[in-house]
C-alpha cells in the first residue's frame, strides 16, 4: 500500500515498483500532469545545501525512494522506505505497460544524439510506444521558450528530464506549469544507460544494493566526490537527525 513518509524533513511516497507503475500509468493516461522525482542519498545531501532543490522536492506530486542509503537511513530513523525505485528500472516497466495503451514520451536531456539513441532503443523494445520528441540537455536559458513550445505542441503524456540532480528537478519545478497535462519526471543518467553509452551494473551487484560502487568504478573522476564525500555527508545528516529526534524525545 502506498503512503507518504517523512524522511529528513522530506515527504517520500512509499510504494513498490508495480504500485508506482500502476499509479503513474493511470495519472499519465488521464493527462493529470505533475512532478515526479527519485530521491537518493546524493539528492538529500544536495537538497540540504540547495534551497531550490529542497523546494522542488517539497512540491513533488510523487517522490520515490532510490538507493540503499535512503533505505538504510530511513530504517534507522524508524520510517523505513523499504523499496528501492529508480528511473532506470521503472521507466522501461512503464513503457512496457503503457505501449499497448498508446503512451507517448518526450526525451529531454543528456549529450547531443544520446536522447535520439535512447528513444530508438525504447521504440525497438516497446513498438507501441509513441516517441513524441527528443532534445539534448545542453541548451541555454534563451532557447528554453522554444523548447517548451516544442514539448507543448508534441503533447506527450510523459516528459523524461535527464539532466542530473539538481538541474533536472529545478528545471521541472520552474517549467512544469508551462506544460499542462504533461507529467515531468527527473531521470538522471537514464538515457546514457538506455543508449548503452554507459554500462549498467550487473544484476547481482544491483540486487545487493551496490550499484553506486559500480558507477564509482566506471567514472571515478566524475563521481568520487559524490559517492565518497557525499555518502559521508549523508551519514552525518542521518545521524544528526537521529540525535536531534532522540534528544527531543528525552526532553518531552
Ligand atoms: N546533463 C544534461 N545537461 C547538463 C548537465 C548534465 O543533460 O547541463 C546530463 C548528462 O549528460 C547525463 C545526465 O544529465 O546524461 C546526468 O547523469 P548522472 O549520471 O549524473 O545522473 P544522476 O546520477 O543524477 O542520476
Amino acid at each position: 500500500m502506498a503512503d507518504r513518509v517523512s524522511f529528513l524533513n522530506t515527504n517520500f511516497d512509499r510504494m513498490s515498483e508495480s504500485e508506482a507503475v500502476d499509479l503513474l500509468l493511470t495519472r499519465l493516461l488521464k493527462r493529470q500532469g505533475g512532478r515526479v522525482y527519485y530521491g537518493n542519498a546524493h539528492t538529500m545531501v544536495t537538497a540540504a545545501k540547495d534551497p531550490a532543490l529542497a523546494q522542488a522536492l517539497e512540491k513533488s506530486d510523487l517522490l520515490l525512494a532510490d538507493g540503499s542509503g535512503v533505505r538504510w537511513g530511513s530504517a534507522l530513523l524508524g520510517t523505513p522506505l523499504v523499496y528501492n525505485l529508480n528511473g532506470t528500472d521503472l521507466v522501461p516497466s512503464l513503457c512496457k505497460s503503457g505501449a499497448a495503451k498508446g503512451l507517448s514520451v518526450y526525451l529531454l536531456g543528456a549529450k547531443p544524439k544520446v536522447a535520439e539513441e535512447a528513444a530508438a532503443k525504447l521504440k525497438k523494445a516497446y513498438p507501441g510506444l509513441v516517441i513524441a520528441g527528443t532534445q539534448h540537455g545542453y541548451f541555454s536559458e534563451a532557447e528554453t521558450p522554444q523548447i517548451l513550445e516544442a514539448i507543448r505542441a508534441a503533447r506527450p503524456h510523459l516528459l523524461l528530464v535527464a539532466m542530473g540532480v539538481p538541474l533536472q528537478e529545478i528545471w521541472i519545478d520552474k517549467y512544469a506549469s508551462f506544460l499542462p497535462g504533461i507529467t515531468c519526471m527527473g531521470v538522471g543518467g537514464l538515457f546514457d544507460f538506455v543508449a548503452e553509452r554507459v554500462a549498467r551494473a550487473p544484476y547481482f551487484i544491483r540486487s545487493v544494493g551496490m550499484e553506486w560502487l559500480w558507477r564509482l568504478a566506471m567514472e571515478p573522476n566524475r563521481l568520487w566526490h559524490r559517492y565518497i564525500i557525499g555518502n559521508l555527508v549523508f551519514l552525518r545528516l542521518v545521524l544528526t537527525y537521529a540525535f536531534t529526534l532522540n534528544s527531543g524525545e528525552q526532553t518531552t
